[in-house]
């Protein structure tokens, strides 16, 4: 079975680094799936899971957007902050979602509602790896 190698890098280090047979992640411009020998580009990404298919089992990362670069025999995925779906804390996930909502309730002149937007995805994303809901 042909496989890529692929590296989740964020700001604080290595998230993950192994050999897959195939890797999907959620672009700006939709589902991406990525195959051993795939041409090289690169595309900015959403918050969201990245898949990666090993044999019969997939893993999956949380990711807070930023850039997947494909090459033919390795991708790399940079972004702000990633975790591997058995390193995501729960509850820190649900006290974030849970703040942000209170902030986009709250409707006041100094709320940021594309930052509280932004936590908010990110939580919810975190929460939805984590329960395998993906
Ligand atoms: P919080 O409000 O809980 O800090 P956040 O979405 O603002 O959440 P980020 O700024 O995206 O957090 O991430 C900051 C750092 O904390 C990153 O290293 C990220 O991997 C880590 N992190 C954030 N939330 C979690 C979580 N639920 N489980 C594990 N690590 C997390």
């Amino acid at each position: 079975m042909k496989t890529v190698q692929v590296n989740v890098v964020t700001p604080d280090g290595p998230v993950y680094d192994a050999e897959v047979e195939m890797v999907s992640v959620k672009a700006q411009s939709g589902e991406l799936g990525i195959l051993p020998g795939h041409v090289p580009m690169v595309a900015p990404l959403k918050i969201g899971a990245v898949r990666l298919k090993k044999g019969s089992s997939t893993e999956l990362v949380a990711v807070s957007g930023g850039f997947i670069e494909v090459r033919p025999d390795n991708v790399t995925i940079l972004a702000q902050a990633a975790e591997a779906a058995e390193n995501i804390d729960l509850d820190r996930a649900q006290a974030s979602k849970e703040r942000a909502e209170r902030r986009l309730n709250q409707k006041t002149a100094d709320m940021d509602s594309h930052r509280a937007q932004l936590a908010l995805s990110r939580a919810i994303n975190r929460i939805d790896i984590k329960n395998n809901r993906i």
